[in-house]
């Protein structure tokens, strides 16, 4: 779904201070820290472009193929299971289907 952990820590932290800002009551949370809405919304923008900055990138999977930078989509640990050719068919190596190093790995 998403291909970039930055972008779902920065979306997620958006996300989160727009809600607050929504539902904290009349006034939103803004008006409970006692700043105006838009130095709100202003620091909210610098705090998420940081935590995204911060976040852990997908570490490579090998140097031999493409990284894999998505996430949660990168739950397994086999490279096998988002690969273009994870079939008997189009695969004859032995790894297949828990490879965990390949240089024929291409991404689905
Ligand atoms: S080419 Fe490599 S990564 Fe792809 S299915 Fe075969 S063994 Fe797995």
């Amino acid at each position: 779904m998403f291909r970039s952990r930055r972008l779902v820590v920065f979306v997620g932290v958006v996300l989160a201070g727009a809600l607050l800002q929504a539902f904290a009551g009349p006034g939103g949370i803004s008006r409970f820290l006692g700043v105006s809405a838009a130095s709100y919304f202003l620091t909210l923008l610098v705090l998420a472009v940081v935590a995204a900055l911060f976040a852990p990138s997908a570490g490579p999977v090998s140097d031999h193929h493409e990284a894999d930078d998505s996430w949660p989509g990168g739950s397994s640990e086999f490279l096998c299971d988002t690969c273009r050719y994870n079939d008997v068919r189009d695969c004859h190596r032995t790894e297949r289907p828990n490879a965990t190093s390949c240089e024929d790995y291409r991404r689905r």
